[in-house]
């Protein structure tokens, strides 16, 4: 096992990851603001912090980690106010959405899920407790943080606040503040929005108080990992460490980690390219989502992830190889005995994936000791050197590998079903259909399972069923 290192976003450096308390580590990540549905540059950073999550895991360690739901927020409470609904009312489609989404990409639900409408009263505690260390001011029935009493402001983001003219501003408050620099820790009522009456007053609490409040109510004062798309570094994150450390003078978070950008055919995403994709619009498309899962994940989470169908089409077939090869494993009967140098090589491909994955997450080096290995075993069977007492270690190695990458299993057809596509069994026409079963027919005449397998599962996936009947012929029809 190599040491994990990772890269910190507050030291700028790769650094060797130690947990503060051994074997176990806190983690905090930052959810989706549930205002509409979550979008492939969204899930580009979900994807990222599960592949994390699950190495950590299959290393060993014990997970705790906490991913919010900002189901309170600027866009929310002015939509719910004018559809004359309650938040919860307004955000919940959304928040379903969300699971259902990381359900069908195989993003694992953290330790705990949580909304920031379930703790507003921690949000209030911990203003109450930088009123009295005099962090904050008031304005208007609004409560401000104030930067300048802050010194360390600034080190994560590595920002030069000095730059920044007075009246210029580096947040969306529309409120009156000292410093151009303040933002709101809790935002005073206007009419016809929810409210909540408290002890600071009535209002509604800021978005940068929700997270600091929520991660420091699970994980302690101290966490160890915190992630996030690199667009949150400044100034969300920067402002919560000014919030937690100013009230516990303690440091808030050891480990940074945050994921780049995404782009879709080498073009930021923006609704006018009309390149916003919901992971609904590419199933839609006709794409699995363990194709989608795959592209998101091949690129190391620090590089620029440059999105196109062409990936997608070849992230398809790279999990189909994957597939293919444990079918293979399973299904065919080798030679008995062992397969000189086999067990180095197949020790060897586990050492790379590891490696790969220590080395900051690195999962494109980790695909690559996946992929080698299976190509040179796929040539060792198909020469008929591959032996029987292979197989065990083979199939080891490939789950540990899915331990983490979580595509090997074959049930995108079921996933796709529960959120609602139904095969599309209309548009396929006899003749195509009569054409794969001949096919298959012909693939099990030569004994060729994988393939024959393969045509079976195509078939099902666009809604036809098989019966082979006792006499060897095979019938067909729809679901
Ligand atoms: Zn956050």
């Amino acid at each position: 096992m190599h040491t994990i290192r990772v890269h910190n976003t507050l030291s700028a450096k790769v650094e060797p990851f130690v947990p503060q308390k051994a074997g176990e580590v806190r983690m905090y990540t930052c959810g989706p603001t549930t205002y509409n549905y979550a979008h492939i540059g969204n899930f580009r950073t979900f994807v990222f912090q599960d592949i994390l999550r699950r190495f950590l895991k299959w290393r060993g360690f014990k997970l705790n980690h906490v991913m919010n739901l900002t189901d309170v927020d600027d866009r929310i409470i002015a939509n719910a106010a004018a559809a004359g609904v309650s938040i919860r009312d307004y955000t919940e489609k959304y928040v379903q959405a969300f699971f259902a989404d990381c359900k069908t990409l195989s993003v694992e639900a953290p330790e705990h899920w949580i909304r920031a409408t379930d703790h507003i009263q921690e949000m209030v505690a911990l203003i109450q407790k930088l009123q009295e260390k005099t962090y904050t001011y008031e304005s208007e029935g609004s409560i401000y943080y104030r930067i300048a009493k802050f010194k360390d402001y600034g080190k994560l983001s590595k920002i030069d606040l000095s730059g920044i003219q007075a009246g210029a501003r580096v947040d969306n408050d529309r409120y009156e503040k000292e410093s151009a620099r303040d933002f709101a820790l809790w935002k005073a009522p206007k009419p016809g929005e929810q409210v909540w009456d408290t002890p600071i007053g009535k209002g509604r609490p800021g978005w940068h108080i929700e997270c600091s409040a929520m991660a420091m109510k699970y994980l302690g004062e101290t966490i160890d990992i915190h992630t996030g798309g690199i667009d949150l570094a400044f100034p969300h994150h920067e402002n919560e460490i000014a919030q937690s450390e100013a009230a516990t003078g303690k440091q808030f978070v050891r480990y940074w980690m945050h994921a780049e950008h995404l782009l879709v055919e080498d073009e930021k995403m923006s609704k006018s390219l009309g390149n916003v994709f919901t992971l609904r619009e590419l199933f839609a498309k006709g794409y699995k989502p363990s194709a989608l899962r795959f592209a998101l994940a091949s690129v190391p989470y620090r590089r620029q992830l440059n999105f196109t169908f062409d990936g997608l089409q070849q992230a398809t077939s790279s999990v189909e190889r994957l597939r293919n090869f444990a079918a293979r494993l399973k299904n065919e009967k080798f030679a008995a005995g062992k397969q000189p140098g086999m067990p180095a090589r197949i020790a060897k491909a586990a050492d790379d994936f590891d490696a790969g994955l220590s080395d900051d997450l690195n999962t494109a080096q980790a695909l690559a000791a996946v992929f080698d290995f299976v190509r040179e075993a796929n040539i060792a069977m198909d020469k008929g050197e591959f032996r029987q007492g292979e197989v065990k270690a083979a199939q080891e190695f490939l789950s540990s590998f899915d331990q983490v990458f979580a595509v090997l299993e074959d049930n995108d057809a079921e996933k796709l079903k529960a959120i609602g596509f139904a095969p599309a069994t209309s548009g396929v026409d006899d003749a195509e259909i009569e054409k794969l079963v001949a096919e298959r027919q012909a693939a099990r005449q030569r004994r060729d399972f994988p393939a024959s397998d393969r045509i079976r599962k195509q078939l099902a996936d666009r809604g036809i069923i098989l019966e082979d009947t006792k006499e060897g012929s095979v019938r067909w029809k729809r679901k």
